[in-house]
């Protein structure tokens, strides 16, 4: 039957192709749901654009994201999982099957995983979406070139600063990072190597309030949140990693979602819809790696298809 024949009813739809995603579509396809996984905007999700990974167990000498990406992507692909290059625009739970609609094609499915993941916070400031793309950027795999001897800035101070940081060193002739604390929250081993790049500066207890210029980025405006004293800072780039937001707009109305926007899951990957699970980042604030996103994805493809056996008994 053709896949968008819109009588045909999937047994399993998952959203998103991160390690959730994917880990779920291989594990589905595996157990014969002949499962249908669309893409979103970017296939691979945040691991994709991550430059190295290095606590993927497997990869004693580290993997690059988007390799990574493409392994799980064949991996599931091999097992005869379906992956379609396109964004879902509407998901109607109310309905038996569920309804799920992309911009030009209607979907009917008995079951559903959720794994869409996670989107950069901003930090809403005067100039940082007027400069999006001319030096104001989310991701350093994806820009740092375009910085070759140039100086920049970072703001954050958790794991994803300072490993982009660091990144960012080998094309930026400085990097400075801006926190608006004076400890860093990212981890040990960052924090180390961090330390110890003669690039890498630090600029403690504060926030940026504005980001300036003509046709790109050229300076930002500083507080110091200790004194309140303000001043300007020289910069051509201006990366920003202050944590994420979980993509679940589609879904808002319809699943519990705690405060933060996280789909609620019980300890089976199930949302409060029967025949709904989640996986990854959008139901996870904890850990967020992608070993245990890729697990929460095997889990659920486990659960979906115990759910679809016990139901056809
Ligand atoms: P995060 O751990 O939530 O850290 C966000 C950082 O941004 C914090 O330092 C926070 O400051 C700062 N921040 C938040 N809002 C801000 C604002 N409006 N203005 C200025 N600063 C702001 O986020 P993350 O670094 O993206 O990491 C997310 C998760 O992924 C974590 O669990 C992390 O361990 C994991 N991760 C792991 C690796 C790895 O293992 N190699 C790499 C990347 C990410 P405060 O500290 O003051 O709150």
């Amino acid at each position: 039957m053709d896949l968008k024949d819109p009588k045909q009813i999937e047994k399993l739809i998952v959203l998103g192709a991160g390690p959730a995603g994917l880990s779920a579509g291989l594990y589905a396809a595996r157990a014969d749901l002949n499962p249908l996984i669309f893409t979103g905007t970017q296939i691979g999700g945040q691991a994709a654009l991550t430059d190295r990974i290095e606590n993927y167990p497997g990869f004693p000498e580290g993997v690059g994201g988007a390799e990574l990406a493409d392994l799980f992507q064949k991996n599931a692909e091999r097992f005869g999982a379906r992956i379609e290059y396109d964004t879902v625009t509407e998901v109607d739970l109310s309905l038996k099957p569920f309804l799920v609609k992309t911009y030009g094609n209607s979907f009917r499915t008995q079951t559903l995983i959720i794994a869409t993941g996670a989107n950069p916070n901003k930090l809403n400031i005067p100039g940082e979406d007027e400069f999006r793309g001319k030096g104001v950027s989310y991701c350093a795999t994806c820009d740092g070139w375009f910085f070759k001897d140039k100086e920049v800035v970072v703001v954050g101070g958790g794991d994803s600063a300072l490993e982009e940081g660091i990144f960012l060193t080998r094309y930026a002739s400085s990097v400075k990072i801006i926190h608006r604390r004076d400890e860093l929250r990212g981890g040990a081993i960052l924090q180390k190597r961090a330390f110890g790049n003669p690039k890498i500066e630090f600029i403690w207890d504060s926030i940026v309030k504005e980001v300036k210029g003509s046709d790109a980025v050229e300076k930002i405006e500083l507080e110091n949140v200790k004194t309140g004293k303000r001043s300007e800072l020289s910069t051509d780039g201006f990366f920003v990693f202050i944590g994420h937001k979980p993509t679940t707009d589609l879904f808002k109305s319809q699943l519990e979602l705690d405060k933060k926007g996280y789909i609620i899951v019980d300890k089976r990957m199930r949302t409060n819809i029967h025949g709904v699970f989640a996986a990854g980042e959008v139901c996870d604030s904890l850990y967020r790696q992608v070993i245990t996103s890729a697990g929460m994805g095997a889990a659920a493809a486990i659960e979906t298809t115990r759910l679809l056996e016990s139901e056809s008994e």
